[in-house]
């Protein structure tokens, strides 16, 4: 059995990982294979036909690293943002800051100069990498900006330069990417990710892949490369087994089907918007030739199990599975492997290779066994070293034993089986997309005749959860619910917009002023 009833951990069925000797960087790691496969696809542009190989890859980022060191002064420790939409060249970028010991940090090309700032503030980055149509939004912090696409030019022209090596002086306990989360509570902070952390999660996602020997896989990248999930646990791991990335600018559904075509895509790992997206718009789907595809997963939020079902459906050739993870775990804690057993709709599978999880009771916080819902612990070798300048909540959230708190709640069956069924935490996903209660509750106490506020999820078909605002109006006040969302509506950027707001006379709290919120998601449940 996968659980161990006298120290209630539950472990994972798969043989484990050899993580690489101290001196390995993502880069290094990324080519240790590179002669057996120098001219397969790296990275595919669906809107030029362009591809670069993993050879090419290789060059263009340590060109890239060798023009952030001569000409951007970058060394070791210094971190860069990235604010950029997806394209080919965004995971290049992040490979030349890491591959010389700079640390990548990366936000949502949707944020406006106000959220971005708070990152900015909070990572005080040394260069800014970034596209024309984004630099209105990052000209104002007096910080050095590298245009990404003109850089892809010299690049190109600088082509024959030699490969030097890269990262002598960097190794696997050194901090590569700080990826910003809300985490259970409070506002968005910095989760500090080191190099090891990113390999772990390469090694874990592709375990099954290296296992069951597929050959090369051309998978389908629809989801933000600002994201853990597109950058590392698809992209980066997919690239350092030799495998192709298609990587769209945006999901467009036509599009990606018109790519899933083209380039006989494999692979579509995703989130539950696009499968949603797919299953809802069958007769488009089945335009297309599609059946290279061999894998549709999705993450980052729950998929439905009607969604699943009718995916499979739509899919006859295909697996349709699904991973649990988050960006403190590297983006992976566990994942179905779709070729052992029958499908079970709702689960996000076994433990990934090396993770270890407990089912903890939430008030009496001993350990449970299998069918029994309690907060998920998890630990292995993917976590996060801390979030930035932050210890307090560190230590909130993974205790003295290195058990990580998800926060999330959910339950393990008899077999090993994990499902995530509700959050603990206060945590939004709109869309896959973080929104943070915290955030939008600060914005909304500034309004002159909001006396108090507290903002939940609320369920929706379509992108899993809404925000919703419970508002308390100062007395006199008749403020109406659509200027409500318009007052947050000007200040956020759009997914993080307030969609639902219901007027209530008194926010419930406990005694240390902390947000009753299942309170207020109970309300809500019930009237449902
Ligand atoms: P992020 O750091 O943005 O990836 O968010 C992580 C959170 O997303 C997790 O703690 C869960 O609450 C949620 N999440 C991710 N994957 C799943 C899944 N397969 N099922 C349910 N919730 C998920």
């Amino acid at each position: 059995s996968l659980y161990n009833p006298l120290t209630g951990i539950y472990t994972s069925p798969r043989p484990p990982i050899t993580l690489p000797p101290p001196h390995t960087t993502i880069f290094t790691h990324l080519f240790r294979n590179l002669t057996s496969h120098p001219n397969s696809p790296a990275l595919i542009n669906p809107h030029t036909n362009h591809t670069i190989t993993h050879t090419q890859l290789k060059k263009l980022i340590t060109t890239f690293a060798h023009t952030l060191v001569h000409t951007y002064n970058v060394t070791k420790n210094d971190v860069v943002l990235i604010f950029s939409p997806n394209s080919v060249l965004f995971p290049i970028a992040f490979l030349a800051v890491t591959a010389i010991g700079g640390i990548v940090t990366t936000a949502n090309p949707l944020y406006g100069v106000h959220e971005l700032a708070h990152q900015v503030k909070d990572s005080r980055p040394k260069v800014i990498i970034s596209v024309g149509e984004l630099k209105g939004k990052v000209n104002g912090f007096g910080i050095p900006i590298v245009d990404l696409n003109s850089v892809l030019l010299e690049l190109e022209l600088n082509e024959s330069e030699e490969a030097v090596e890269l990262g002598e002086n960097v190794g696997m306990d050194d901090v590569a990417a700080i990826l910003y989360s809300s985490g259970t509570t409070g506002l968005s902070k910095g989760v500090v990710l080191t190099h090891r952390s990113i390999i772990a999660t390469a090694l874990m996602v592709t375990s099954d892949q290296e296992v069951y020997n597929e050959g090369k896989c051309v998978f389908l990248l629809v989801v933000p490369l600002f994201h853990i999930m597109g950058l590392v646990t698809f992209t980066y791991s997919q690239l350092s087994i030799g495998n192709a990335m298609v990587v769209m600018s945006r999901f467009d559904l036509k599009e990606a089907l018109q790519a899933m075509e083209k380039f006989r895509v494999t692979h579509l790992y995703t989130a539950p918007p696009v499968v949603v997206a797919l299953v809802k718009n069958k007769e488009v789907v089945r335009r297309f030739d599609v059946s290279a595809l061999r894998e549709i997963g999705s993450g980052a939020a729950p998929l439905g199990k009607d969604a699943m079902d009718e995916c499979s459906l739509l899919f006859p050739q295909a697996y349709i599975l699904q991973g649990y993870g988050m960006t403190e775990t590297g983006g992976i804690i566990s994942i179905e492997d779709p070729r052992v057993g029958s499908r079970h709709s709702g689960t996000s599978g076994t433990l990934c290779a090396g993770m270890e999880s407990q089912i903890i009771h939430i008030e009496t916080l001993k350990p449970l066994p299998p069918n029994q819902l309690g907060e998920i612990w998890v630990r292995g070798p993917n976590l996060m070293k801390e979030y930035f300048h932050n210890k307090e909540a560190t230590e909130q959230t993974i205790d003295k034993e290195g058990w990580l708190h998800t926060g999330d709640i959910g339950y393990f069956d008899e077999e090993g089986r994990i499902y995530v069924v509700d959050r603990l935490k206060e945590l939004i996903k709109y869309k896959a997309y973080q929104v943070a209660p915290a955030e939008l509750e600060g914005l909304l106490v500034t309004h002159p005749e909001i006396m108090d506020a507290a903002v939940i999820p609320y369920p929706d078909e379509e992108a899993g959860e809404i925000p919703m605002a419970y508002v308390v109006r100062k007395p006199g006040s008749s403020l109406s619910a659509e200027e409500v969302q318009t007052f947050i509506a000007k200040q956020v950027a759009p997914f993080k917009r307030i969609r639902k707001v219901a007027f209530i006379d008194i926010i419930p709290k406990a005694a240390t002023g902390k947000i009753l919120r299942r309170e207020l998601r109970q309300k809500v449940k019930s009237k449902l």
